[in-house]
């Protein structure tokens, strides 16, 4: 493979590994708010983080940010360290920002005796208010010049729970007429009677993002701390911390969030489909959660090489989510074994082949692989055919079944039809044809050549399955376009189930976590809904683009 160019983060890194920065080490950090499910989003923010300290020998930290204890639950915890594994990362430190909630405090208190921290009694509003815009200064509260002794002793009283909720925050005491309104005195700590996830109801006062990030990332001596570009404009407040702290000095670099055509991404929009029951849970197939894509057959790698595709750039773009179906299919076509599956079944009567008698077929499992050998499919008198491959009038260009027309049964004979029988609403209900006995599948002397092979299974040893369709989840392109609207634009096709499809036998024996391509049908995997007495498969992608663009 050719030398892949480096991403504008990895040649930072280069240049300052070159220059001996940090000490010529590399620390990076995934830091995940555990408020929902992670989402292919995130898939490329770990991609980029555990990649970069793989790619030059540094270490990774898995960092849960919870420092928000109204939205943050156990579950997620467990379902994040699920997936960042699953994508096959292995984390140096797993770290909660709750864990520093004494050293923030300690931090807030410097700040405070170097006054450049003050307790503010003013409402949410009245902040606002004083914010001004970004053409306008803002003006100072009037509780900014208190002194350090009063300043001191408030904050430790809104720490004792002394006051309630929304009384007083704790403000960085910066530059109320700064161009940048993250530079107008930011809120450091905020007043919240509320039991936290970890550290149960020792603390009623939280620290706010900017006031706990830079200096998490400083604590673990994090040298390269990612995040999207919204956080840009947050940066000013990342240095200004950390350098009034004189702390390890974390740097943050920004690059563009990963954006995905028809479906959305944030964590509450993804909540609210959850709890409103428009879609089956966090893991229902059609959400672009990794534990969604794991459930629809999607592979680790898949997903990996998708990142890897869309890089890491510094602007703002939507990708096609075909191209996340193209990976997939990619690695599908080489690793999942080919197996037999009838969708609308058509029944087949093999005339000239012995009543009660039945042939074991050796069918290999995968043309692309060699090394996957092939298993027995069980032939025999009357089997199943896909509706759509006969016609009673064929066009030209048909090689499949008609009246007298000849295919191939894949892995079995050629058979010819004969003739067919319809019902009184003038529905085919059953064909007949004939088999040439000498063009059996590897030993085949009849010297007939047909066009067209087609897919089938033997009608008594066939077993019923269900098998779920999934498509986009939105009809909407771009979803931004929409906002909150966005739940008017469910696909209705986004699920279609299709009951009482045949599968070959050897299905019975499919196992969660393995990818078939039911030939000519698509890639399918077993469900964890399935059970032995009712199969489920869901489609993970289908075998071409059939998006109408
Ligand atoms: P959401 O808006 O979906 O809730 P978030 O950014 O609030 O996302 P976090 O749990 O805070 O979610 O994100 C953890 C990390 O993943 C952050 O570093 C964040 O920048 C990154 N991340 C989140 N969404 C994306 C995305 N769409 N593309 C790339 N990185 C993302
Ligand atoms: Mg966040
Ligand atoms: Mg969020």
């Amino acid at each position: 493979e050719k030398e892949k160019s480096l991403n504008f983060i990895e040649e930072i890194v280069t240049e300052d590994l070159k220059a001996g920065k940090n000490g010529g080490k590399i620390v990076t950090r995934f830091p995940p708010e555990p408020n929902g499910y992670l989402h292919i989003g995130h898939a490329k923010s770990i991609c980029l983080n555990f990649g970069l300290a793989d790619k030059f020998g540094g270490e990774t930290n898995l960092r849960f940010d919870d420092t928000n204890p109204v939205t943050e639950e156990t579950e997620y915890v467990d379902s994040i360290r699920a997936d960042v594994r699953w994508l096959g990362f292995e984390w140096e430190n797993e770290f909660y920002t709750s864990d520093y909630f004494d050293n923030l405090y300690e931090f807030a208190i410097q700040l405070i005796k170097k006054g450049l921290a003050y307790v503010d009694d003013s409402s949410a509003e009245e902040i606002a208010n004083l914010k001004g815009s970004p053409t306008q200064p803002g003006s100072d509260s009037p509780f900014r010049n208190r002194s350090i002794e009063e300043n001191l002793d408030l904050f430790q009283r809104m720490h004792a729970g002394e006051f309630p909720d929304g009384a007083k925050v704790l403000r960085a005491k910066i530059d109320m007429a700064n161009p940048n309104m993250h530079l107008r005195d930011p809120l450091m700590y905020r007043i919240k009677h509320a039991h936290h996830h970890r550290t149960g109801d020792k603390w009623c006062i939280y620290p706010m993002y900017d006031f706990a990030h830079g200096q998490s990332d400083s604590i673990e001596s994090i040298t390269h701390s990612i995040c999207t570009l919204e956080f840009d404009v947050h940066r000013p407040l990342y240095d200004w911390y950390i350098e009034k702290l004189e702390i390890f000095p974390s740097h943050q670099y920004e690059f563009a969030r990963l954006n995905l055509s028809h479906t959305v991404m944030s964590k509450r929009k993804l909540l609210q489909l959850v709890q409103e029951g428009i879609v089956n849970g966090w893991d229902d197939p059609r959400m672009p959660t990794i534990s969604a894509l794991r459930r629809r057959g999607f592979t680790p790698s898949a997903i990996r090489n998708f990142c890897e595709r869309i890089g890491v750039a510094k602007r703002d773009n939507l990708i096609d989510v075909g191209l996340l179906e193209f990976c997939i299919r990619e690695d599908l076509n080489k690793t999942a074994d080919r197996v037999m599956a009838v969708l609308d079944p058509l029944k087949v009567v093999i005339t000239n082949y012995p009543e009660g008698q039945v042939e074991e077929m050796h069918v290999e499992n995968n043309p692309e692989d060699k090394e996957s050998g092939s298993r027995i499919v069980p032939f025999s008198r009357e089997i199943f055919i896909e509706k759509e491959d006969f016609m009673e009038v064929a066009p030209k260009k048909f090689f499949r079944l008609g009246p007298g027309l000849m295919v191939r049964l894949k892995g079995a004979y050629i058979i010819k039809c004969d003739d067919f029988v319809k019902d009184e609403n003038g529905e085919i209900t059953e064909i007949h044809c004939s088999y040439i006995p000498e063009s059996r599948s590897g030993s085949d002397t009849s010297g007939i050549n047909v066009k067209g092979t087609i897919h089938w299974v033997s009608a008594a040893h066939a077993e019923k399955a269900e098998i779920r369709l999934y498509d986009r989840l939105l009809i909407v392109e771009d979803s931004s376009s929409v906002g909150n609207d966005f739940k008017k634009f469910i696909n209705p096709e986004s699920l279609i189930v299709i009951r009482d499809v045949l599968v070959e036998p050897s299905l019975k024996e499919a196992d969660l976590g393995t990818n078939y391509q039911f030939i000519r049908k698509g890639y399918f995997c077993l469900d964890k809904d399935s059970t032995p007495d009712a199969l489920v498969f869901n489609r993970t992608v289908t075998l071409k683009d059939t998006w109408a663009k």
